[in-house]
């Protein structure tokens, strides 16, 4: 049995539908976008301006610093994602919401003073660097092949490497940085560091033009070179970067699924009202069974996007590190909103693959996160090895029992 949600959380998750619906949806059409279209941090801020001051910025953190459960965290953040500007006017964006739940949990009392408070009070973003360029070698899809590295120097540790498709890298304040361990004492193993950005040794290459728009600062290639960090700013302890990137994984890739499951259910009501309204061949669109069928069908997977997060919000609140079943979440879920954004670009016409609403940025949005946070084929091969290992066991518990 998990915890039932509490009033506090749920007036919580409330004022924050408030706030975007009142505050931050007036918002979609302003200008301040950076050359590949994501949101400035310029208008970032002054929307964290209105959230400071309606009480609704990182909604999610209590003021203690302790965490909502995961299932009021999913009430908070589906809310916060009605809009696609909701989550960073309320600090509720990704990479910065995974990577203040890493720093919350893992971090000492000086790096979580040093680095995680301004993130809370959402003074900066924050990047996390773990993939590296395909053209390199490194690290993608499988976190094995980390090329990047990192040595002991005194008081210090040096890191030198690429990274790639790092969010928010450009204009991030704090930096979590994975490499690979050479030092003796724990060679081979993934080390994660906390660095202050930006850093000179932190070179961005490229910030490539995306399908998806809505992260500030888009997504970095970066060369890094002789980057000195000193040894306390170690996130944990040496070689251990994997099991703290699987405290992460979870919660990030659920808190996704949160997110973008708000936007789709916007983009959802945008589609319903035009179905409603729009005329053709003498009636309305939604009584056209072809459409109405598309509304009818988004209903049915947006209950079981909502059904799929909270089963695995409950698995997280029970105490597991969740791993199977945010894996299971995230494929269900990402691949349930792309037929819902789709359904709501066809049932819109011309009009839906517009910038009139949202909800073609809904759509291109949903595209980039069947890849991200791991892609689906790759959860689905990692899911299928699970099924072969305890086939195997069955079998093998089958013959012990008949052999005894
Ligand atoms: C918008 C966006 C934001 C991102 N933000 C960050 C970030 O902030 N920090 C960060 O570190 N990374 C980030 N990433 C990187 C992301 O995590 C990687 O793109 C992802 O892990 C896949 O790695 P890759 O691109 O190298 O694909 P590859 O490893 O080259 O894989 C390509 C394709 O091969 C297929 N594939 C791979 N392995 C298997 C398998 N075992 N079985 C079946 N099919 C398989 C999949 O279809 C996959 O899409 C971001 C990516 C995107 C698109």
């Amino acid at each position: 049995m998990t915890a039932p949600i509490s009033a506090q959380a749920m007036a919580m998750a409330d004022r924050v539908e408030s706030f975007v619906r009142e505050i931050v949806v007036p918002y979609e059409q302003d200008p301040r976008r950076d050359h590949h279209g994501a949101p400035t941090d310029d208008l970032v801020m002054e929307l964290r301006g209105k959230a400071r001051a309606a009480g609704v910025l990182t909604p999610h953190i209590r003021d203690d610093g302790s965490h909502l459960t995961q299932r009021e965290t999913a009430e908070v953040l589906i809310r916060s994602g009605l809009s696609p500007l909701g989550p960073l006017a309320c600090n509720t964006m990704a990479p910065d919401e995974g990577n203040m739940y890493l720093i919350g949990h893992v971090g000492s009392p000086a790096l979580k003073d040093r680095f995680l408070t301004p993130l809370v009070e959402g003074r900066g973003r924050s990047a996390f660097f773990m993939t590296e360029p395909a053209d390199w070698g490194g690290a993608g899809s499988d976190p094995s092949m980390m090329k990047t590295t990192c040595r002991r120097d005194g008081d210090h540790w040096v890191i030198d490497g690429r990274k790639t498709f790092i969010t928010g890298a450009k204009g991030a304040m704090v930096g979590i940085v994975m490499a690979a361990s050479v030092d003796e004492a724990s060679k081979g193993g993934a080390c994660m560091f906390l660095v202050d950005l930006p850093d000179p040794a932190i070179v961005i290459d490229e910030v490539p033009n995306t399908i998806d728009t809505s992260m500030p600062g888009g997504h970095s290639t970066v060369t890094i070179r002789e980057l000195r960090v000193p040894a306390a700013h170690m996130l944990g302890e040496p070689g251990e970067g994997f099991k703290y990137a699987q405290v992460r994984l979870s919660p990030a890739r659920l808190s996704h699924c949160m997110r973008w499951l708000g936007s789709c259910m916007r983009a959802h009501e945008i589609a319903v009202d035009y179905a409603c309204r729009r005329e053709a061949f003498g009636k309305t669109l939604i009584d056209h069974e072809g459409v109405g069928f598309m509304l009818a069908e988004n209903r049915i997977l947006i209950q079981q996007c909502r059904l799929m997060i909270d089963w695995c919000a409950g698995v997280l609140d029970g105490g597991s590190l969740g791993t199977v079943e945010s894996s299971m979440a995230k494929v269900s879920v990402s691949e349930a909103l792309m037929k819902i954004a789709d359904n709501c670009v066809q049932v819109m016409g011309g009009i839906g693959v517009t910038d009139r609403t949202i909800v073609e940025q809904v759509f291109r949005e949903i595209r980039a996160f069947r890849i991200y946070d791991g892609p689906t084929e790759v959860h689905k091969w990692s899911l299928a090895k699970k099924i072969k290992r305890e086939w195997k066991q069955a079998r093998e518990a089958a013959r012990a029992e008949q052999a005894a």
